[in-house]
C-alpha cells in the first residue's frame, strides 16, 4: 500500500469511528476537531425527556458544602491513595480483587467520574479498561484529547458484586475520597458519567436525562453530566447526545485556553 493509500485508509477509519459515535459534522455543519489525530448493566439513565432543562441551583447547595470539611492544604493524589490504604470501610472490600483508585493526569483540566469498577477494572486495578472504557477512550480522542490528558475515576473504588448498583452506605463511605481527588486535581470541567456519577456529585435524585447536556457551576469548575459509556453500548443511538455534550466541554476548554 502506498503512503497516499495508507493515509486515505487512515482517514476512512477515522471517519467510520466518528460515524460510530454519531458524529456527522459534515451534514450538520459542525466543524471537526482541530486535531483529530490527538485527538454492563451500568450507567442506565432514568426514564424521561432527554432535553434537559437547567435545575434550580438551590438543589446543589449540599453538593457545594460537602467540600467544606476538606483539608485546607492541597493534597497530592498519592497522599489520598495512601490514606485509602487497604480500605475496609464498607462491605465491598471482601469481594474486590483490586482497589480502582483512578488514573490519568494529576493536573487534568478534564476529569471523568463514573460509577464503580466492573470486572475488567477489578482485575486490572484501573478505571474504564473494559468495553465501556474503550468507548470512553474513543470519545476522549474524538474531543481532540488523549486519555492521558484527563483524569478518570469512579464514585466507588471497589466493584459491587455482579455490577449491582452502589448502595447509599457504600457511597457514603467512599465518596470522601472522590471529593479529595477532585480537590487535588482541580479540574476545569468534571464530566459525570451516568446516573450515579451525576446524582452523587450533585446531591440530587434528578434523572440523568434531565441533568445532562448543560454546564452546572460546581466548586469553581463546570460540571457536565452525560450518559455512561456502558449505557451507550446498549443504546448506540444515544451516542449523538453524548457527542453533543462532550463538544460543549471541548469548546469550553478551548475558550479558556484562548482567553
Ligand atoms: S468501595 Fe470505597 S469505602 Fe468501600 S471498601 Fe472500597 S475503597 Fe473502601
Amino acid at each position: 500500500m502506498s503512503g497516499g493509500e495508507k493515509l486515505g485508509s487512515h482517514i476512512l477509519e477515522r471517519l467510520r469511528f466518528y460515524e460510530e459515535l454519531g458524529v456527522k459534522w459534515a451534514r450538520k455543519g459542525v466543524a471537526p476537531p482541530s486535531n483529530p489525530s490527538r485527538g454492563p448493566a451500568r450507567g442506565r439513565p432514568a426514564a424521561g425527556s432527554s432535553q434537559a432543562s437547567r435545575p434550580a441551583s438551590s438543589v446543589y447547595h449540599e453538593a457545594r458544602t460537602m467540600f467544606d470539611s476538606l483539608p485546607e492544604k492541597q493534597e497530592t493524589l498519592q497522599a489520598i491513595r495512601e490514606d485509602l490504604g487497604d480500605c475496609q470501610r464498607c462491605k465491598l472490600a471482601p469481594s474486590r480483587k483490586n482497589i480502582v483508585f483512578g488514573s490519568g493526569n494529576p493536573r487534568a483540566e478534564l476529569m471523568f467520574v463514573g460509577e464503580a469498577p466492573g470486572a475488567d477494572e477489578d482485575d486490572q486495578g484501573l478505571p474504564f479498561v473494559g468495553r465501556a472504557g474503550q468507548l470512553l477512550t474513543k470519545i476522549i480522542e474524538a474531543m481532540g484529547m488523549k486519555r492521558e490528558d484527563v483524569y478518570i475515576c469512579n464514585i466507588l473504588k471497589c466493584r459491587p458484586p455482579g455490577n449491582r448498583n452502589p448502595e447509599p452506605t457504600e457511597i457514603a463511605s467512599c465518596e470522601p475520597f472522590l471529593f479529595r481527588q477532585i480537590a487535588s486535581v482541580k479540574p476545569k470541567v468534571i464530566c459525570a458519567l451516568g446516573t450515579f456519577g451525576a446524582q452523587t456529585l450533585l446531591r440530587t435524585k434528578e434523572p440523568i436525562s434531565k441533568l445532562r447536556g448543560h454546564f452546572i457551576d460546581y466548586r469553581g469548575a463546570k460540571l457536565m453530566a452525560t450518559f455512561h459509556p456502558a449505557y451507550l453500548l446498549r443504546n448506540p443511538n444515544e451516542k449523538r447526545r453524548v457527542w453533543e455534550d462532550v463538544q460543549k466541554i471541548r469548546d469550553y476548554l478551548k475558550s479558556l485556553r484562548d482567553s
